[in-house]
């Protein structure tokens, strides 16, 4: 039986297909949404659908920006020539965050998994390896420590140690399925200092 109207409905659904919103969540937002002012509603929706007409992927690293090249790809001051291999650009920010990190990155937006078919292809793989290119010191792969990202870290290390560039892992001391962008600094930097050749 429907207790609301039909556009309200519409909304509840709509918002409790986001991910980490509950049935709950999305009602109590939606009643949120209608009591808001206009005006509010308006800018809202707006940030949304600009955010989502004008970013893009960077050129160079994959990441989510506004411009052909994001500013870590634009600063004269970053390393070019360590490249950190991350699942997302939540993982980028969380190690941005440490500000202890000077080298580039490089985004998959995603990691190997079968379960979900989400296959090397598409992941932002041709483009890493077309970054392999030019002239690059080390490869840190960061992925996560999931099943999916160790299965990610094993077919990148395969596919560039043959190339002659060091490829890195960065250490376990990253809780195990535990997403990078939840872990504290002082653990990421741990784990990013403590990292191995593979
Ligand atoms: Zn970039």
């Amino acid at each position: 039986m429907d207790y609301y109207s039909g556009q309200i409905n519409k909304l509840i659904e709509a918002l409790g297909s986001l991910p980490g919103i509950g049935a709950k969540t999305a009602q109590r937002l939606a009643f949120h949404i209608v009591n808001m002012p206009e005006e509010d509603v308006k800018r809202l929706a707006s940030a949304m659908t600009e955010a989502k007409s004008g970013v893009r992927y960077c050129k160079c690293c994959c990441t989510l920006t506004d411009d052909e090249l994001c500013p870590i790809c634009k600063s004269p001051a970053r390393d070019k020539k360590t490249i950190m291999v991350v699942e997302n650009s939540r993982d980028l920010a969380a190690y941005e965050k440490t500000g202890k990190y000077n080298g580039v990155y490089h985004v998959l937006h995603g990691a190997i998994s079968p379960m979900l078919g989400i296959s090397p292809a598409d992941l932002k793989i041709k483009e890493l390896l077309e970054r392999l290119k030019d002239d690059v010191n080390e490869i840190i792969i960061a992925t996560n420590s999931s099943i999916e990202g160790e299965a990610t870290a094993m077919y990148l290390s395969k596919l560039i140690k043959p190339i002659g560039i060091k490829t890195t892992r960065i250490a376990s001391g990253v809780p195990v399925g535990g997403d990078l962008e939840y872990i504290d600094e002082v653990t990421l930097l741990r784990a990013l200092d403590g990292r191995t050749e593979l």
